[in-house]
C-alpha cells in the first residue's frame, strides 16, 4: 500500500522542510501547492499570474484551481506508490475533493500529520525564513546565497509583516476546521515542530510508520 501523506500545519511550522525531508527518504514525490504555483508564476502561466496578486496578499486561491494542479499531479505516474502533500488541504472543500479523489484513483488510506508550533514561534521563524530566488529551496535566515545552487536568498513576498499575520488569521479562520474534519481518523497524528529539525524529523518517521500500521 502507498504512502499518502498529508503534512499539515500553520504557515512557518516547518512543514515544507519536513515534508521535503520525509518525500527524499522514502523516494516519494513532494507535491507543494505553493511552490507549484510559484513555479508557474515564474513561467507565466496566465491562470498562475491571475492567482499572483491573491498569494502576495496572503490570501488562498480559488478551491476549484487549486483542487484541478493537485488532480492533475496525482494522476501522474509517479504519485502511483505514495506521495507527501505539503500545502494542500487548506479548506475542507478541498479537503473532500482529495478524499474523492483517492476513491476514484484506488489510493489507500490517507496519514494526516499535524505539525503544531506556538503562533508567536511561527511569527518570528517567518520574519528571518529566507527562500533561494533560483531554485526556491529553504536556507537559514543569515548568509546572502543558497547553499545548494549558489542563488542569491531572498525574503519571499508573501512573509513580510502584515501579510505573516493575514497568512495566520486565514490559518486558523480556514485551514483549522480541515484539522477538524481529519482528526477522528485512525491514521491522524500530531507532531511538536517547535524542536530542532532534526528531532521533528525523528517524531515524524515515528509517527508516520505508526499511522501506516494502523492503516491494516
Ligand atoms: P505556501 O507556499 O504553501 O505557503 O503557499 C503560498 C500561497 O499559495 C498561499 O498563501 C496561497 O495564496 C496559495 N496556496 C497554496 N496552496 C494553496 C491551497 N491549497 N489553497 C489555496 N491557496 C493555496
Amino acid at each position: 500500500m502507498g504512502l499518502n501523506v498529508i503534512m499539515m500545519g500553520p504557515p512557518g511550522a516547518g512543514k515544507g522542510t519536513q515534508a521535503g525531508r520525509f518525500a527524499i527518504d522514502r523516494g516519494l514525490p513532494k507535491i507543494s501547492t505553493g511552490d507549484i504555483l510559484r513555479e508557474a508564476i515564474k513561467e507565466q502561466n496566465p491562470t498562475a499570474l491571475a492567482a499572483k496578486a491573491r498569494m502576495d496578499r496572503g490570501e488562498l486561491v480559488d478551491d476549484a484551481m487549486i483542487i484541478k494542479i493537485v488532480a492533475d499531479r496525482l494522476a501522474r505516474p509517479d504519485a502511483r506508490d505514495g506521495f507527501v502533500l505539503d500545502g494542500f488541504p487548506r479548506t475542507v472543500a478541498q479537503a473532500r475533493a482529495l478524499d474523492d479523489l483517492m476513491s476514484r484513483l484506488d489510493f489507500g488510506p490517507l496519514i494526516v500529520v499535524d505539525v503544531t508550533v506556538p503562533e508567536q514561534e511561527l511569527v518570528q521563524r517567518l520574519a528571518t525564513r529566507r527562500i533561494c530566488s533560483v531554485c526556491g529551496v529553504n536556507a537559514e535566515p543569515t548568509g546572502d546565497v543558497c547553499r545548494k545552487c549558489g542563488g542569491r536568498l531572498v525574503q519571499r513576498s508573501d512573509d513580510d509583516g502584515n501579510v505573516v499575520l493575514e497568512r495566520l488569521r486565514i490559518y486558523q479562520q480556514t485551514t483549522r476546521p480541515v484539522l477538524d474534519y481529519y482528526r477522528e481518523r485512525p491514521t491522524f497524528r500530531v507532531v511538536n515542530g517547535a524542536q530542532t529539525p532534526e528531532r521533528v524529523a525523528h517524531e515524524l518517521n515515528a509517527v508516520i510508520n505508526d499511522a501506516a500500521a494502523a492503516r491494516r
